[in-house]
C-alpha cells in the first residue's frame, strides 16, 4: 500500500453516526470518499479486501501515562503505543506525573525526546502547578491538548483547591482550553489516611476507606460549582460512579459545561477485588460496583451519554512492583491500554452496549472535546485512522500477550467476544494480529490552541480549530 491510494472493499463501517455496507477509499493518508459495493475500483486505487470485517475510526484515547521520559521501569512510549496500536488505538493524549510538563521549556524537552518513538499519533498534557498558573496561556500556544489538576495531592503533584481553583478555572475559560480535574477532596481522604494508619490497618481494604465516594463526591460537587461560575470547560476525570454522573448530568441541565469521563475499570472491575488482591486493583478513585444492580446502573449511564467520553488512564506498574511493596506505597493506576477497546467490543458483541455507541465515546467525542481535528470519524477529508475488527473472533487475554511493559492485566483469563485484526495509521498498516510494525510512524499532534495551528488556518489550509466544550446539553459540535 506505499503508493498511498487504496480502497477497503466489503467491511461494514461503523462508527458514531451508525453504520452502512460502503467500501472505503483512502489516499495520502486521508479519507476520499465512502463508495456503494457495487461501484467500480476508483482508478488507480489498490484493493484492500476486508470482506466479513467491521471498518471503524481509530480510537481516541485521552488519558494515558506511558512515563517517558519518567519511569522506563514502568512503561516508555515503544511499548505502550504499541500496546495502543494492537488494540485498535490510533491517537493517545499522554502525561507522565512524575516529569511533569509544567512550563514551555519542560513541553519542547518532551517533545524531542519523543521523536520517533510512537507508533501511534500522540498529543501532550501540561500539569497545573498551583504556584505556576501564569504557565498555562504560553503552554497552550505551544501546543498541549489540555490541561491537567488534582484536587488532593496524589502522585506527587500537588492539590490545586479554593481560590487558586477558581483561578485556574478562569484561566482556562479565558483560553477555551479544556483542563481535566481529578476530583477527590484532599481534606477528606487526608483524614481518612490519618485513621486508616492510626489503626495499623496495611490491607487492600484501606483503598476504597482512604479514597471514599464522600472525597469523590465533595470534590466533584465543588469543582462543578466552579465551573458554573466561570463558564470554564472542565472534564472530571474517571467519574467511578453512576451518582456522580447524574450529578454532573444535572450541572450540564443547568448551562454549565463540565463533562464527565469514564474508564471500563468503572463498568468491569468490583470494590471487593481490592480488598481480595490488594495492590493489583489499587487506583483512585476506586471501583465502587458492589452490586449486579451497581454494575447495570454504570452501563445504563454509558449507553445514556451521561459518560462523555472514555479513556484507558492507562497507569501501569509491573507485576513485581505491584506485589513487593506496602499497599500505601505501591502506585495508584492499572495497565489498560491494551484492553480497553478489546472490553467495549466484547461488551457490545454482547449487547451491554453498540458499537456505534463505542465510536462515539472513545472516538469521536474525545476528538472533538480535545479538538483533535481529523481525528475520531471517518468522513471525507478525516485521517484514515482505521480499526479492521472480526466480530466473529475472540480474545483470551492473557498476561504474556500484554504490550505494556506491565505485562499482566487486571482481565487475565477473560474471553472477549471480537479481534481487533489489524490497525491503520493515516492508511499505513501499523499493526496486524496484534503484532506491531517495527516502524514507529506516530506523530505529535499539537492543540486547539497552539501557534503551529493558528499558523495553519492563516495559511489558508483547511480550518483544524475545532470548537471544543458547549454549554447546556452537554453535546460537542
Ligand atoms: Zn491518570
Amino acid at each position: 500500500m506505499s503508493d498511498g491510494h487504496h480502497i477497503f472493499r466489503g467491511a461494514t463501517i461503523v462508527a458514531a453516526d451508525g453504520r452502512a455496507d460502503l467500501d472505503l477509499e483512502v489516499r495520502d493518508g486521508k479519507v476520499v470518499a465512502r463508495h456503494p459495493r457495487t461501484a467500480p475500483a476508483p482508478t488507480g486505487a489498490r484493493e484492500v479486501d476486508v470482506r466479513g470485517h467491521l471498518l471503524m475510526p481509530g480510537m481516541v484515547d485521552t488519558h494515558v501515562h506511558f512515563m517517558e521520559p519518567g519511569d522506563p521501569t514502568r512503561e516508555d512510549f515503544p511499548s505502550g503505543s504499541a500496546a495502543a496500536a494492537c488494540a485498535g488505538v490510533t491517537t493517545v493524549v499522554e502525561h507522565t506525573h512524575g516529569r511533569p510538563v509544567t512550563d514551555v521549556e519542560s513541553l519542547v524537552e518532551k517533545r524531542a525526546a519523543l521523536a520517533g518513538r510512537s507508533h501511534v499519533d500522540y498529543g501532550l498534557v501540561a500539569h497545573v502547578w498551583p504556584d505556576r498558573l501564569g504557565d498555562l496561556p504560553a503552554l497552550w500556544g505551544e501546543g498541549v491538548v489540555y490541561f491537567k489538576a488534582f484536587t488532593c495531592a496524589t502522585h506527587g503533584v500537588p492539590a490545586i483547591k479554593g481560590e487558586k481553583l477558581a483561578e485556574l478555572a478562569r484561566t482556562v475559560a479565558e483560553l477555551e482550553a479544556p483542563c481535566l480535574v481529578h476530583s477527590e477532596d484532599d481534606a477528606i481522604t487526608a483524614a481518612n489516611e490519618r485513621a486508616l494508619r492510626a489503626a495499623g490497618r496495611h490491607d487492600g481494604g484501606i483503598v476504597p476507606v482512604w479514597r471514599s465516594v464522600e472525597a469523590e463526591r465533595v470534590s466533584t460537587s465543588e469543582v462543578a460549582g466552579v465551573a458554573r461560575e466561570t463558564g470554564a470547560p472542565l472534564i472530571v476525570a474517571h467519574v467511578s460512579n453512576a451518582a456522580l454522573l447524574e450529578l454532573l448530568a444535572r450541572e450540564r441541565g443547568a448551562g454549565s459545561r463540565i463533562l464527565a469521563e469514564c474508564c471500563p475499570q468503572y463498568l468491569n472491575l468490583w470494590e471487593r477485588e481490592v480488598v481480595e488482591l490488594g495492590a493489583f486493583r489499587k487506583f483512585t478513585p476506586p471501583a465502587r460496583i458492589r452490586s449486579a444492580a451497581d454494575e447495570q446502573r454504570m452501563w445504563d449511564a454509558f449507553n445514556e451519554g451521561l459518560v462523555h467520553h472514555l479513556s484507558s488512564d492507562h497507569a501501569p506498574s509491573t507485576a513485581a512492583q505491584k506485589r513487593d511493596g506496602d499497599i500505601w506505597d505501591v502506585h495508584f493506576g492499572l495497565p489498560g491500554i491494551d484492553t480497553t477497546m478489546p472490553l467495549m467490543l466484547d461488551a457490545a458483541l454482547r449487547g451491554r452496549t453498540t458499537l456505534e455507541r463505542v465510536a462515539e465515546a472513545y472516538a469521536l467525542r474525545p476528538a472533538q472535546v480535545y479538538g483533535l481535528a481529523g481525528k475520531g470519524s471517518l468522513n471525507p477529508g478525516d485521517d484514515a485512522d482505521l480499526v479492521l475488527i472480526d466480530p466473529d473472533g475472540g480474545w483470551e487475554v492473557r498476561d504474556e500477550d500484554i504490550h505494556s511493559l506491565a505485562r499482566w492485566s487486571p482481565y487475565s483469563g477473560r474471553t472477549l467476544r471480537g479481534r481487533v485484526v489489524a490497525t491503520y495509521l493515516r492508511g499505513e498498516e501499523i499493526a496486524r494480529d496484534r503484532i506491531v510494525r517495527g516502524d514507529r510512524r506516530g506523530e505529535w499532534l499539537p492543540g486547539a490552541g497552539s501557534r503551529e495551528r493558528a499558523a495553519e488556518v492563516s495559511d489558508g489550509r483547511p480550518a483544524r480549530l475545532a470548537k471544543s466544550i458547549r454549554g447546556s446539553d452537554g453535546n460537542v459540535d
